[in-house]
């Protein structure tokens, strides 16, 4: 069996077509356009990237991107009067801060200090709570991302076994919580799993969040599971330079595999596209308007 390659490319092109689709709607029937800030603190190269990428997405799909980029040694009061200032902005819909931030700033400190209808990147600690008791909240894009991947290749998750492999709270434990809100049987795999292998085995869908190169073999998958690669890891190649890979090892898997997801073109295309979807969702929400469908959890 050779796996139905999911394309997160194409798929998180059809994502920005609805968000562009409902911003157009909002502007025209009601004069609202939708608004993200990102705050960028520092100069780290991948973040600059992300935020680049962020900025420019938000403009594609007709919505305003405010940009914030402090210095490194911003102190932590200045951050969170940032944060105050665009919270009471109602021009602003989504706040994003961007991740990791310089060691001396208190992540969950400055991330709850974001109004949780706000949150776009749902890691707010009453998002948490909201996703973890099945209410409307902000939801992580990147399992966000994934959930919508696998729900239109399956339809129902209903019943089926799912095994995420990783426990972050950014990507493993929402991921978890996604599946088991839709019903499907979850375990969680982590450092400490016991027969690894073995877990992954039972799965009819594996989502690996681990950050290590192609650990995941062939050998692990169940014939005809559905695979999500989360995994971007940098290698280095024998004939020199480097190439991006994801946590499971692609080559073996596909034969094995009833569907999955590329590396890269698979989950990373539909993590962005799904900030743009929570900020439409978050300015529908404010605005007391009609949420646009498929584009939330
Ligand atoms: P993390 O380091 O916070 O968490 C990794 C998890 O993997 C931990 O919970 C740990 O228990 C588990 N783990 C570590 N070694 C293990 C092992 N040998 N066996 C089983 N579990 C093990 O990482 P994260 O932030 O969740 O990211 C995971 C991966 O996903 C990384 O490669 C990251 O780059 C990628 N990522 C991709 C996107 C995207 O947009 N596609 C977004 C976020 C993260």
């Amino acid at each position: 069996m050779t796996a139905q390659v999911i394309d997160g490319k194409a798929f998180a092109a059809t994502v920005r077509g609805k968000v562009a689709d409902h911003v157009a709607k909002l502007k025209d029937e009601h004069g609202i356009t939708p608004g993200l800030a990102v705050v960028l603190v520092g100069e780290d190269p991948a973040s600059q990237v992300y935020v680049r990428s962020k900025g420019k997405q938000t403009v594609e799909v007709g919505m305003n991107s405010y940009e914030h980029k402090l210095p490194a040694d911003t102190d932590e009061a200045t951050l969170l009067a940032l944060i105050e200032q665009l919270n009471n902005d109602p021009e602003v819909h989504g706040i994003l801060v961007q991740l990791p931030l310089p060691k001396h700033l208190d992540e969950d400190l400055v991330i709850n200090s974001i109004t949780p209808s706000k949150d776009v990147d749902g890691f707010h600690i009453s998002n948490v709570g909201l996703l973890g008791t099945g209410q409307k909240s902000m939801v992580p894009c990147t399992p966000l991302g994934c959930l919508m991947m696998l729900r239109d290749y399956h339809g129902s998750l209903s019943g089926m076994n799912a095994v995420v492999i990783g426990r972050s709270n950014i990507v493993g434990k929402p991921m978890a919580q996604l599946l088991l809100n839709d019903s499907c049987t979850v375990t969680i795999a982590h450092s400490r799993t016991k027969d690894l292998p073995e877990v992954v085995r039972r799965a009819d869908i594996v989502v690996a969040a681990v950050g290590r190169p192609e650990m995941v073999p062939g050998e692990w998958i169940k014939e005809g599971a559905t695979v999500i690669d989360v995994g971007i890891n940098r290698i280095e190649k024998p004939e020199g330079g480097t190439r991006l890979v994801g946590d499971v090892d692609y080559a073996s898997c596909v034969k094995v595999a009833g569907a999955i997801t590329p590396v890269p073109g698979g989950v990373g295309p539909m993590t962005i596209a799904c900030l743009l979807a929570n900020t439409v969702t978050a300015c529908c929400r404010a605005n007391g308007l009609t949420e646009p469908q498929g584009l939330t959890a």
